[in-house]
Parts: structure tokens; C-alpha cells; sequence
């Protein structure tokens, strides 16, 4: 449990002395073995097994989120995040070794994995532990101090995040700050060698205005529409069961969640009686009395996305009740292109179903619109599918399937356009949070006159020659 001192440790730093305490920690040079960073993300798994319980019960208070849910996309994928990092992290760590040229020779050319210093990670509140620990894992594993900032709309989360890291982690080096705006500012006010920030692309242009004053390098995790393609020669079964649970996931509230989706008309009304069956599998008759379906985060997002409820025909669901923020599972059809619900990022538990008459008019649809942080297209035709992901721009994507692209550590995630801009999970996490410096090492023994001025012909040909 958070201890007071624990607590006002941390939330009462002014983000001055927290980054200057932070900078004589990495100066000391304590985060750069590989013993202390295993050390903290032993420190990390055994804080997810200890306390999974309060966790979970954290995240299902902030955002009445299932609890098997919260452990398979929150706890479970930080500690199978941990787990694949510390496996391979030794090796990540070693100078990698490339050719050198001819006109260098002889010589050896390496790329050294330099820790970049003093690091903020800032959350959002969708999935508010892996927001916030996920990025931290890559800090950690690349060897940096790092300041976590939970979002404070998950005001549970982010307690319990603000009580536990200190009491596991090294807190010479691994800080948490909680706070909304006013925190958030004072700690973009100070010199940071790297800010990750995950949320809204207006706030993303605060952090990368307030990056810039420093030359500081970040990464924004931002969100967007993400379409989902249906072609006519999709297996409409399959495809509704993943699109339908990609969406109502966290009720809807999942940065990479199917937006919208774009349909061959000719199997239109084949798909959403698919919709409706899956919806009914999977969240019964009454998805208020499912234990497997979450609530809206807060009043104002419950009254904004009941406001959309009016862009198009309301095809199944609907329902809505205040006093449990909670939006049935609901399916719209006849939608205009221009509504409302087609203006911004949905993020709720509403997927606009709009008829296109080929994959051509999907691809063109797409590509009038801001590049998007995931694309799905479903096809059992490979070249159709192929020809979205080659005629489309989005920061990843599923064939056939929707957000399990995330789950494979070998995959870069992240946003291109207004969806952001860096990737990381994995070792693009540890490259992420690292300084690749190349040093040439170059013997004494030879010192060939040859490159030295002053430049006659011969020496002119010869170091053309090596060039
Ligand atoms: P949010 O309200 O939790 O804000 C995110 C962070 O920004 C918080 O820590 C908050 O304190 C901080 N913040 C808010 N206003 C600020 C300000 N004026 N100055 C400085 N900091 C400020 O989350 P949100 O923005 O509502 O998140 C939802 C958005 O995030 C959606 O668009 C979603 O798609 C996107 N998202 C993206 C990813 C991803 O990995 N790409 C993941 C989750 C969410």
C-alpha cells in the first residue's frame, strides 16, 4: 500500500528539483549496468505479481474495466513486455559491430547504446498502467532515469502507480509525478533529454512547443480514425467476431480500435447481422449485466459520445444510462461521411458502418483523411489486401485481423502523420530511449602519408581511387 511519505515524495516535488536530483543520480553513473537496469525491471514484475490485485482493482475503478481485461492489456502485456526485454537485453546493450570502409581501413566501426540522460514519460488515461509503465520499461532498459506522469482522469491508476513504484523501484533514479495541467506544465518547463508522450494531438503540440525550447526529442503516441476495410470476399464470420471485439474492448476507449468501417456494399447487410450475433455471443442480451464490458471514463466523454448517438440509424444498441457511464454496444448505419461521428476519433463504444461500392473507393476514402494510428482490412483475396496496405498510410495495421499487431514485440508501434510520430514496444522501445553513437577505432601503426596535403597528382588518384 502507498505510504504517505511515499506518496508526498513524490507527488510534491517541483519538477526542478525532481529533474536535478534525477541528473546527479544518471551522472553517478548507477543506470548504466546491466545488473541495475534487470535489478528495477525484477523490481517492476515483482510489483505487477505482488500487488495485481489492486491493481486491477484500480483500473476497473477508473474505468469499470473487466478484470480478466485488465490483466491480459494491462498487467499481462507489461510483464510479458518486461520479460521479452529482459531476455534479450544483453545483447541489445553490446556495441554492434559494421564494416568499415576501405578508405578507413585499417579500422573498427561500432555503434555504442548511449543512455540519453533524464527522461518524462506522460500517460494517458485509456489504458492508464501500460501507458504509463510501458514507455518506462523501454527508459529503464536503455539505461536512463525516468519521471512517469500517470494521467490524473485515471485518478486510481495513477495513486496506485504514485504509492507502489517508489516503494519497488530505485527512486535515486525512477520517479513519479502525478498532477494534472499544472504538473504536467512545470515539468515541461525543465530540460529533458527525452519526453514520451501518449494522448491527444492539441496537448501533443503543447509538449512538442515545450520539447522544442530545449532541442529535446520526442515521441507522441497520438490517436486518430482507424479505419477497417470489409471487401466482398472477407469471411464475414470471423471478421465480425475480431472487428466487433477490437471495438467493444475497453468500450470502445482503445487508441487502435476499429473507428469505423468501410464495407463492399454487396455484403453490407450480411455483416452487421454478423455485428449483431457477435455482439450478443459475446456481451449477451444485456451487455449492462456483462461482466466482460467496461464503462465510459467520465461524465464529459459519456455526454460527448451520446451526442454522436444522433449522426446515422441506430442499427443495434443505443441504450445509454448516466449513472453508470454506460453506452451499450452500438452499431450505425446510413452514416454520412461528413457527420459528426465521422469528424473525430470515436473513441467510445459506437462503429459507423458506411457502404463503399469497391476497395478503390475504401483506399480513396482513407486517403482524403489524416494518416491514421492503425488500418484493418479483411479479405480472403491477398492482392486486395495488399493493394490497401501499399495505396494507404497508417502507423501499422492488421490483415484479417484487428489491433493484434501490438502483441508481437517485433513490431514497431506507433503513429505517422497527425497519429505521431516515433514507434516503439520491444527492442524499438530500448533503441527508442538510446543514443546510437558511432565510434570509429583506428590503430596507430599505419599512418600512410597518402591522405596528408599537401596533394600532388598520384596522391589525388589514389585517394580518389579508395573513395
Ligand atoms: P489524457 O487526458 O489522459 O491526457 C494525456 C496526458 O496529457 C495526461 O497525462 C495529461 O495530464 C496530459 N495533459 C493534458 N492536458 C495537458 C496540457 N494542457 N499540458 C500538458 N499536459 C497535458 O488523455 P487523452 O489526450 O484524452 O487521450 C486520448 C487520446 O490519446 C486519443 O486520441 C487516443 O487515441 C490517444 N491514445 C494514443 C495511444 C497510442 O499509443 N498512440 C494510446 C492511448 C491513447
Amino acid at each position: 500500500m502507498a505510504t504517505a511519505s511515499a506518496m508526498s515524495n513524490t507527488t510534491s516535488s517541483a519538477g526542478s528539483q525532481v529533474v536535478s536530483e534525477l541528473r546527479t543520480a544518471f551522472k553517478s553513473g548507477k543506470t548504466r549496468s546491466l545488473a541495475w537496469r534487470m535489478s528495477q525491471l525484477d523490481a517492476m514484475k515483482r510489483m505487477l505479481i505482488d500487488q495485481q490485485e489492486q491493481i486491477i482493482d484500480a483500473i476497473s475503478a477508473d474505468l469499470g474495466k473487466p478484470r480478466f481485461e485488465a490483466f491480459t492489456t494491462e498487467v499481462g502485456f507489461l510483464l510479458s513486455e518486461i520479460e521479452h526485454t529482459q531476455k534479450h537485453l544483453a545483447k541489445w546493450m553490446k556495441p554492434t559491430k559494421v564494416k568499415s570502409a576501405v578508405v578507413v581501413q585499417p579500422a573498427s566501426s561500432k555503434i555504442y547504446k548511449e543512455p540519453l540522460g533524464v527522461t518524462l514519460v506522460i500517460g494517458a488515461w485509456n489504458y492508464p498502467l501500460q501507458l504509463a509503465l510501458g514507455p518506462a520499461i523501454g527508459a529503464i532498459s536503455a539505461g536512463n532515469c525516468v519521471v512517469v506522469k500517470p494521467s490524473e482522469v485515471s485518478p486510481n491508476t495513477s495513486a496506485i502507480i504514485g504509492g507502489l513504484l517508489p516503494q519497488y523501484l530505485d527512486s535515486d533514479c525512477v520517479r513519479v509525478v502525478e498532477g494534472g495541467i499544472p504538473e504536467t506544465t512545470d515539468l515541461l518547463e525543465q530540460k529533458w533529454d527525452y519526453i514520451f508522450y501518449t494522448g491527444n494531438g492539441t496537448v501533443g503540440r503543447i509538449i512538442m512547443t515545450a520539447a522544442a525550447k530545449h532541442l529535446t526529442p520526442v515521441t507522441l503516441e497520438l490517436g486518430g480514425k482507424s479505419p477497417t476495410i470489409v471487401d466482398e470476399t472477407a469471411d464475414l464470420k470471423v471478421t465480425a467476431r475480431r472487428i466487433i471485439w477490437g471495438k467493444f474492448t475497453n468500450a470502445g476507449q482503445t487508441c487502435v480500435a476499429p473507428d469505423y468501417v468501410l464495407v463492399h456494399q454487396r455484403v453490407h447487410d450480411e455483416l452487421i447481422a454478423e455485428f449483431k450475433n457477435a455482439i450478443s455471443d459475446f456481451y449477451g442480451d444485456n451487455p449492462k449485466n456483462s461482466s466482460d464490458y467496461g464503462r465510459i471514463i467520465n461524465e464529459r466523454h459519456w455526454k460527448r459520445l451520446v451526442g454522436l448517438l444522433d449522426s446515422g440509424t441506430i442499427t443495434h444498441g443505443g441504450e445509454h444510462d448516466e449513472s453508470e457511464k454506460f453506452i451499450e454496444p452500438t452499431i450505425m448505419t446510413e452514416v454520412d461521411g461528413d457527420s459528426a461521428i465521422m469528424a473525430e476519433e470515436i473513441f467510445g463504444p459506437i462503429l459507423p458502418v458506411l457502404k463503399v461500392a469497391s476497395v478503390d473507393e475504401a483506399i480513396d476514402f482513407v486517403n482524403e483523411r489524416p494518416k491514421p494510428l492503425a488500418l484493418y482490412v479483411f479479405a480472403k483475396n491477398k492482392a486486395r489486401a495488399h493493394q490497401v496496405i501499399q495505396h494507404t498510410s497508417s502507423g501499422g495495421g492488421s490483415i484479417n485481423h484487428v489491433w493484434m499487431h501490438l502483441a508481437v514485440p517485433g513490431l514497431p508501434f506507433g503513429g505517422v502523420g497527425e497519429s505521431g510520430m516515433g514507434a516503439y514496444h520491444g527492442h524499438h522501445s530500448f533503441d527508442l530511449f538510446s543514443h546510437k553513437k558511432s565510434i570509429l577505432d583506428k590503430p596507430t601503426f599505419v599512418d600512410p602519408s597518402v591522405v596528408y596535403p599537401p596533394y600532388g597528382d598520384f596522391k589525388k588518384n589514389v585517394i580518389k581511387r579508395l573513395l
